[in-house]
């Protein structure tokens, strides 16, 4: 069972001091996705970076910019390029001339999600100052913010490390309050786990995820993490000994504890296992595998 962590209190708009160098001000825009919100975070003090402004809202920029009045904002810092997270960017630089630092989307190749709203969609305007996406520092007076390319949940997925306080940004790679959603194409699973062991291996001892309250047992709830995606694997490598099957067959089944809501979005989790798999050679399927292909197990 994942240890989640979902107490937080939250007042739109408020700035919160959470750590001796880390601020919060939600976003008001909760949903199934955003759990209470986008907590954008500002990090030090006087000379500040501004961690995910969020969605394009007006109310959310006015309460970031009332949040650092008499500072200067010399960084806005991306996690990933998804409409909660990176949009008021822009709006954010026009107002503090600040460069905006992050990875820009390699391929615009957008998921063929039909009807229905998979997740927060992608910002594709997205276009950092300062290309991050190979690593890389920002520092200001008495903080220091590493770039961890973390790709999986997004191909361009950063965290960002606070030595000064063993401290991690994980945006939506690591979330207390909720598994992350893996949605193929541009989401990877195979990405996904090998950068959940890249932060993992860093001892950290606090994690700040953008929606939802920090994360303190760091080790033993990314172990919980990635063995629930082990209990996935399996439970789909199990329904699969009973003859081949395609995706929504397996969904309404294995997704039973999960909100409704979220089962399309659980099926393109679950795509990006099967992708895993194959490439794994533990499943079999004609041609590529695909939302509606017949899997079997090799
Ligand atoms: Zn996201």
């Amino acid at each position: 069972m994942i240890p989640y962590v979902r107490e937080i209190d939250i007042d739109y708009g408020r700035c919160d001091p959470v750590s001796p160098l880390i601020r919060r001000v939600t976003a008001n825009n909760p949903g199934p996705f955003t759990f209470k919100g986008t907590g954008t975070y500002i990090v030090g003090h006087g000379e500040v970076a501004v961690i995910d402004p969020g969605p394009d809202d007006p109310a959310h920029l006015e309460a970031i910019l009332a949040a650092v009045a008499g500072e200067r904002v010399t960084a806005i810092v991306i996690t990933h390029h998804h409409s909660d997270h990176s949009p008021l960017a822009g709006p954010l630089k026009a107002r503090t001339g600040a460069p905006i630092y992050g990875c820009a989307v390699a391929t615009h190749e957008q998921a063929d999600t039909g009807e229905v709203k998979m997740e927060a969609g992608h910002d594709l305007d997205f276009l950092p100052d300062v290309s991050l996406c190979e690593g890389g520092e920002i520092s200001g007076p008495g903080w220091t913010l590493e770039a961890i390319p973390t790709p999986g949940h997004t191909s361009n997925h950063l965290c960002y490390a606070l030595p000064q306080e063993n401290a991690c940004f994980t945006g939506d790679h690591i979330m207390g309050w909720s598994t992350t959603v893996i949605t193929p194409p541009d989401g990877d699973m195979t990405d996904y786990l090998a950068s959940l062991d890249r932060i993992r291996a860093r001892n950290f001892a606090v994690l700040w995820p953008t929606h939802g309250p920090p994360i303190r047992d760091v080790d033993a709830f990314i172990g919980a993490y990635i063995e629930h995606r082990q209990e996935r694997v399996e439970q789909i490598l199990g329904a699969l000994k009973a003859g081949p099957a395609r995706i929504r067959e397996l969904v309404p089944t294995l997704y039973a504890d999960v909100d409704p809501r979220l089962h399309p979005a659980a099926a393109r989790s679950m795509l990006a296992a099967m992708i895993h798999l194959v490439r794994q050679g533990a499943l079999a399927t004609d041609g590529a595998p695909g939302p509606d292909s017949t899997y079997r197990l090799a």
